[in-house]
């Protein structure tokens, strides 16, 4: 950590999958700092009802941990299906959430699930992972300031139910969560294509159980939500809609069928 604080300018190497492309679109640090021998960061735990994972746990070891499975297993089943074997080996969680770039899927996975991102050696602590993307955010004002990524926790407690929709890739994913809150069950759902951020939509029914929700109504209210801008070459905007929306149906479907957090 002293190391980014004396180098605030320096770019962090963890799997190098994708430095490996940014250095052949032109990136040309003065200073690299790799990450490979902090065993910490390889670290995953789940006490108190927060999952906690490390931002150097590759694609295959977060598929196949034993805290993530028995505690989101469609999170395990998400991470493993993304990239191929090669990469899932190399690849890290940090790298795929710090590359920021919309065609990779662990923001889209994990904002669903209101994951938060934990930093040392920079000036931020705590960033929701959603915030990837937030205009003017401090992301433009300070990238390569942000010091380290340690960890993502999530918020299991109040989980009900998550899953991950990625048939249609690369025009549109669906990751959906629900969770039971004093108000009711909020079902979140981020929708993610390739050519475009993620867009993070929200419902918040009255009901007790999942199987309450309609599946139907509440998919066409969540992609109802997906904003104009979302429309894109390879897609118009009532398109992506219809397309979001069938997935959110799917995915809620299962959901109120089964009535298991994965
Ligand atoms: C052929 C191929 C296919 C792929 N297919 C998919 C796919 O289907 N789905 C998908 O989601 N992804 C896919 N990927 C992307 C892959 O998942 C990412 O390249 C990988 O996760 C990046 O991890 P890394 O450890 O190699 O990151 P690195 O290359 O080491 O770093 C990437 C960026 O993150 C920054 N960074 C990394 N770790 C930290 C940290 N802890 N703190 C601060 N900054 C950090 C680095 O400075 C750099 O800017 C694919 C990649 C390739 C090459």
């Amino acid at each position: 950590m002293a190391l980014t604080r004396h180098h605030p300018k320096a770019v962090i190497a963890a799997g190098c999958s994708d430095l490996v492309a940014q250095f052949r679109e032109g990136l040309e640090p003065e200073v690299l700092i790799s990450l490979q021998r902090i065993k910490e960061l390889r670290e995953i735990s789940n006490e108190a009802g927060i999952l906690r994972i490390g931002s150097l746990v590759s694609h295959t070891e977060g598929s196949r941990s034993p805290e993530i499975l028995s505690s989101v297993p469609a999170l395990a089943a998400a991470w493993g299906s993304i990239a191929t074997v090669r990469i899932r080996y190399r690849g890290t969680l940090g790298g795929n959430l710090l590359a920021r770039r919309y065609r990779y899927e662990m923001p889209v996975i994990l904002s669903a699930l209101g994951a938060q991102m934990q930093f040392e050696g920079g000036d931020i602590a705590v960033l929701p992972v959603s915030s990837l993307w937030d205009r003017d955010s401090l992301w433009d004002r300070t990238l390569g300031n942000v010091g380290i990524l340690t960890a993502v926790t999530v918020d299991t407690a109040s989980l009900l139910w998550f899953g991950y929709e990625r048939s249609m890739r690369p025009l549109s994913t669906v990751s959906l969560a629900v969770r039971k809150n004093t108000a009711g069950l909020t079902v979140s759902a981020v929708c993610g294509s390739e050519y475009r951020q993620p867009f993070v939509l929200s419902h918040t029914a009255e009901a007790t159980d999942i199987a309450e929700l309609d599946p139907a109504f509440v998919g066409e209210v969540l992609a109802a939500q997906l904003p104009d801008e979302a429309g894109d070459y390879a897609g118009s905007i009532d398109y992506r809609r219809h397309l979001v929306g069938v997935l959110c149906r799917r995915l809620l479907a299962e959901a109120t069928g089964t009535q298991r957090k994965g």
